[in-house]
C-alpha cells in the first residue's frame, strides 16, 4: 500500500511493481531458510514466476549454473533493426496486445555522415516502410514508438525506464546498460522478447554471481570506462559467460549512475548475462533529475525497510575482483576485440611493436555507452582547453547525443556549439557509425590499406563502423578519443606528452573535469521526438506488410520436428572468431532485418573457412566452391540439412537472433561448436536448431566438411524432455565411408525441448495459446 501511494499514475507503468517483488523474495527467502543473497540474485528471484517451483532446495549452490529460472519481466525495449522480427513472431501469436509495458526504438536504421539535418530525413525516407510497420505495430499492440532522430534505446531506457529492482529484456545486446540505474537488464532475441510480451515464462539458466569489489576513486583522466575496458582485458570476451557482473563495495559510492551505465553496457563484451550496481545517492541523483523523484522515494523503502535493492552482508560470489579506482589508468582495446587491453602508458610502445597505425584517422564519441552530461562535460573542458591556445582538431572527429534529452541539454548549455565551433560534426540522436551506418569518406571504401580509429563505442569487430575491414577501431574513453583527435598520433600521450602548437609552443592538456549531472537540470528537447506515454491498443490499426516489398516479410512457421534421428552434411568448419557479425553482419544487411530471405543471403559470409582459409568460401561435395549462404541454398533446395562446425564462443557479441533465423531458415539443423555465447545457443535453440558443443575438444579437429554426421539417441533424449542437459552421442561418417561416435553435449531444457519439438519457440507459444 505504502509503495502505491507514493507512484502517481504518470509512473506506474515505469515503476518495478516493489510490493509484488517484496512479496516473492519473502518467499525464495523461506525456501532457502534465510540464506543470504547477492543483489542480482534478489532482483532475479523477486521475479520468479513461482519461488517453489524453481528453488527446490534450499543450498543456491545448487541452483547456480545448473537449474533454469522461469521469470517474468516487467518491460520489453525493442531497437528498430531487431523490432522487425521480435513484432513479426509476436504477430504470429494472434494477441491482440502486449502483457508487459514495452517500447520500440527508430535509432539503428539512421545514417550519420553530414549530421541531422541531412541525415534523418533521408534516413527516415530510405526506412519509411520499416519505420511506418513499427509505429502501426505500436499503435495496434499498445507498444510506446520512440521515432527515428528520438535517440538510442539504451540511453532513453536509462532516461524513462531503468530503476532499482526493475527486471526487463531487451532485443539489442547493451540493454544491460540499464544494470547501472540498479536494474536486471538482459539482451535477448526477439523469440524471447515475445516470450515477455505474451507472459509466457521466460526462461534463464540460474545464472552464476562474478562479484567485482570496486574500492578508492577515480581521479584525473580515468573514466568509468576504464573499469570496464580494464575488467575486459581482465577476462577476456569469454570470462563472463554465464555470471552475472554484480558491483560491489565503497568505490560504487564514488561513481555516477551514467558511470556505472557505461561499465554495465560494456559488460556484454565479456559475454556476461548482464551487469548491475546496488541502489546508491546517485541513483537517487539521476532519478530525481529525470522526472522520477517518486521512484526513488519507493527505491528508498525497498532498500531501507527491507533491505532490498542491495546484497546481504553475507552474499556469496562464485569469483571476486578487486579492483582499486584510485590506481586506474585509462585503457585502449583493440583492435578487432574488445579484450585486448593496454593501459594509455603502453600504447605508444605497442602499437609500434604491433604494426598498429601511427597516424589515427578518425576519432568518434557518443553512442549509447559514453553520451552521458559527465561524459560530455568532462570532453568540452578538453575542447574548450585546446580552443583557447588555438589549437584545432587534427582529424575527423564526430560527436553522437545518445537522446534527444542530452542533446537538448548539451545545446541549452552551450556545448553543441562549442563541438562545432571546433570542428566536430554532431549527429543524428541515433547509432550512426556505432552500427556500420556511416558513409565515410576519409578513406577509400574499397582499399586495403589499414588505418585507425579511436572511438569512446563499445564494440570493435571488424567491418562493424564503416563496412571495411582494414579500419582497426580502438575502443576507450571519450576523454582520451578527444585528446587523440587533437594530435592524430599513435605515439601521444595525452596524461604525459605536450602537443607542438603552430606558434612553436607546448601545449599540454589538463585532467579533465566536467559534471556528474547538468546543474540547471535537463531540457526536454522537441516534442515531436517524444511518443505517446501510455499508449493503449487499438485493434483496428491495420498493420500493413506488402507482398513485394523487399524489406518486410511475413513469417511462414518452421516445420515441426519429424520425430526422428538428425542426419546432416558438414557445409563448413569455421576457424577462429565466429561472431554474430559474422554468422548475420550488420551494415548494409540492416536493411532486411524484417525480410527473413532476403537476409538470409548474409548467412556466415564473414567466417573464415578452416580447411581453405577463405572467407565466405564453402564446397559442395563435388569440389565445387560457393559463397556460404549459395551453398545453403543449393543443399536446401536439394533437401539437404547441414550442419556448421566451430570453435569458442560461436555466436559472441550480440542478440542477433538472424544469426539463427537465417540458419534455419537456410536448412541448418545442427551447430557444432567447442562453445557457444550464452545469447546465441538460446537463440538457436528458440528457432528450433538443435544446438551441441565437443564434449571432448579435440573432436573438432576430426570432423571435417563434407563428414555426415547422425545423432545416436536424439528420440530417447526428446522423449525424457532433455534430461535438463547432458550426453548426445554423433556417428560421423567420413566420405572414404569410415565412421566413428564422438560424445556432444546439450543444454536442453524441458521447454527448449518442446520448442525443438514444435519447430520454433513461437510455434510452440502459438500451439498453447491457441489450446
Ligand atoms: Fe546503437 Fe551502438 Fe549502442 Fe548498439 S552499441 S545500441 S549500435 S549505439
Amino acid at each position: 500500500q505504502k509503495f502505491s501511494s507514493i507512484i502517481p499514475e504518470s509512473l506506474r507503468s515505469r515503476t518495478p511493481p516493489y510490493a509484488k517483488l517484496l512479496a516473492n523474495l519473502a518467499k525464495v527467502k523461506q525456501l532457502t531458510n534465510n540464506a543470504p543473497l547477492t543483489l542480482a540474485e534478489k532482483i532475479l528471484y523477486s521475479h520468479l514466476c513461482d519461488p517453489e517451483e524453481s528453488i527446490t532446495s534450499p543450498n543456491l549452490a545448487d541452483l547456480r549454473g545448473a537449474k533454469y529460472l522461469k521469470l517474468n519481466p516487467d518491460r520489453v525495449a525493442m531497437q528498430d533493426a531487431s523490432a522487425q522480427m521480435a513484432l513479426l513472431q509476436f504477430m504470429t501469436t494472434g494477441l491482440p496486445q502486449t502483457s508487459v509495458p514495452a517500447s520500440i526504438h527508430c535509432d539503428h536504421l539512421i545514417v550519420g555522415k553530414d549530421g541531422e539535418a541531412k541525415d534523418l530525413p533521408s534516413s527516415i525516407e530510405n526506412n519509411k516502410e520499416v519505420f511506418d510497420f513499427l509505429e502501426s505495430c505500436g499503435k495496434k499492440y499498445g507498444i510506446q514508438f520512440w521515432g527515428p532522430g528520438s535517440g538510442i534505446i539504451h540511453q532513453i531506457v536509462l532516461e524513462n525506464f531503468s530503476a532499482p529492482g526493475l527486471m526487463m529484456l531487451g532485443t539489442d545486446s547493451h540493454t544491460p546498460n540499464a544494470g547501472g540505474l540498479g536494474a536486471i537488464a538482459i539482451g535477448v532475441g526477439g523469440a524471447d522478447a515475445v516470450d515477455a510480451l505474451t507472459a509466457t515464462p521466460w526462461e534463464l539458466k540460474a545464472p552464476k554471481i562474478l562479484g567485482v569489489h570496486l574500492t578508492g576513486k577515480l581521479n584525473g583522466w580515468s573514466a568509468p570506462k576504464d573499469v570496464i575496458t580494464k575488467l575486459a582485458g581482465m577476462l577476456t570476451v569469454r570470462g563472463g559467460t554465464g555470471y552475472i557482473v554484480e558491483y560491489f563495495g565503497e568505490g560504487v559510492k564514488n561513481l555516477s549512475c551514467t558511470g556505472m551505465a557505461t561499465i554495465c553496457n560494456m559488460g556484454a563484451e565479456i559475454g556476461a548475462t548482464t551487469s548491475t550496481f546496488p541502489y546508491q545517492e546517485a541513483h537517487k541523483r539521476y532519478l530525481n533529475a529525470t522526472g522520477r523523484a517518486p521512484v526513488a522515494q519507493a527505491a528508498d523503502i525497498a532498500l531501507n525497510q527491507y533491505g532490498f535493492l542491495k546484497a546481504d552482508p553475507e552474499a556469496q560470489y562464485d569469483k571476486v575482483i578487486e579492483l582499486n579506482l584510485s590506481e586506474l589508468e585509462p585503457h585502449v582495446n583493440g583492435p578487432y576485440t574488445p579484450d585486448l587491453s593496454t593501459p594509455i602508458s603502453k600504447y605508444a610502445e605497442t602499437s609500434l611493436k604491433e604494426n598498429w597505425p601511427q597516424k589515427i584517422c578518425v576519432g568518434l564519441i557518443g553512442s549509447c555507452t559514453n553520451s552521458s552530461y559527465q561524459d560530455m562535460s568532462r570532453v568540452v573542458d578538453l575542447v574548450t582547453q585546446a580552443a583557447k591556445v588555438g589549437l584545432k582538431p587534427r582529424i575527423p572527429f564526430f560527436v553522437t547525443p545518445g537522446s534527444e534529452q542530452i542533446r537538448a541539454t548539451l545545446e541549452r548549455d552551450g556545448i553543441i556549439k562549442i563541438f562545432k565551433d571546433n570542428g566536430a560534426k554532431v549527429l543524428a540522436n541515433a547509432c550512426g557509425p556505432c552500427i556500420g551506418q556511416w558513409d565515410r569518406e576519409d578513406v577509400p571504401k574499397a582499399t586495403n590499406e589499414i588505418n585507425s580509429i579511436f572511438t569512446s563505442y563499445n564494440r570493435n569487430f571488424r567491418a562493424r563502423n564503416d563496412g571495411n575491414r582494414n579500419t582497426m577501431n580502438f575502443l576507450t574513453s571519450p576523454e582520451i578519443v578527444t585528446a587523440m583527435i587533437y594530435s592524430g598520433n599513435a605515439q601521444f600521450n595525452p596524461m604525459t606528452d605536450s602537443i607542438k602548437l603552430d606558434n612553436g609552443e607546448l601545449f599540454k592538456f589538463q585532467p579533465p573535469t566536467g559534471e556528474e549531472l547538468p546543474s540547471k537540470g535537463f531540457e526536454h528537447g522537441r516534442d515531436e521526438f517524444y511518443p505517446e506515454l501510455e499508449p493503449t491498443a487499438n485493434a483496428d490499426v491495420e498493420v500493413k506488410v506488402s507482398p513485394i516489398s523487399d524489406r518486410l516479410q511475413l513469417l511462414a512457421p518452421f516445420k515441426p520436428w519429424n520425430g526422428k534421428e538428425l542426419k546432416t552434411n558438414v557445409l563448413l568448419k569455421v576457424e577462429g572468431k565466429c561472431t554474430t557479425d559474422h554468422i548475420s553482419a550488420a551494415g548494409v544487411w540492416l536493411k532486411y532485418k524484417g525480410h527473413l530471405e532476403n537476409i538470409s543471403y548474409n548467412t556466415l559470409i564473414g567466417a573464415q573457412n578452416k580447411e581453405t582459409g577463405e572467407v565466405n568460401r564453402a564446397y559442395d561435395i563435388d569440389g565445387k566452391g560457393y559463397d556460404i549462404p549459395e551453398l545453403m541454398i543449393k543443399w536446401k533446395n536439394e533437401g539437404k540439412p547441414w550442419t556448421v562446425i566451430a570453435e569458442h564462443n560461436y555466436g559472441e557479441g550480440s542478440a542477433r537472433e538472424h544469426a539463427a533465423l537465417s540458419p534455419r531458415f537456410l536448412g541448418g539443423e545442427i551447430i557444432l561448436v567447442k562453445s557457444f555465447a550464452r545469447i546465441h545457443e538460446t537463440n538457436l535453440k528458440k528457432q528450433g536448431m538443435l544446438p551441441l558443443t565437443f564434449a571432448n575438444e579435440a573432436d573438432y579437429d576430426k570432423v571435417t566438411a563434407g563428414d555426415v554426421l547422425e545423432t545416436v539417441g536424439l528420440i530417447d533424449l526428446v522423449a525424457k524432455d532433455g534430461n535438463n542437459g547432458g550426453f548426445l552421442d554423433v556417428k560421423v561418417t567420413k566420405p572414404s565411408g569410415e565412421s566413428f561416435i564422438i560424445k556432444t553435449k546439450h543444454t536442453m531444457s524441458k521447454d527448449q525441448i518442446n520448442f525443438f519439438k514444435a519447430g520454433s519457440a513461437i510455434n510452440y507459444i502459438g500451439s498453447i495459446r491457441r489450446a
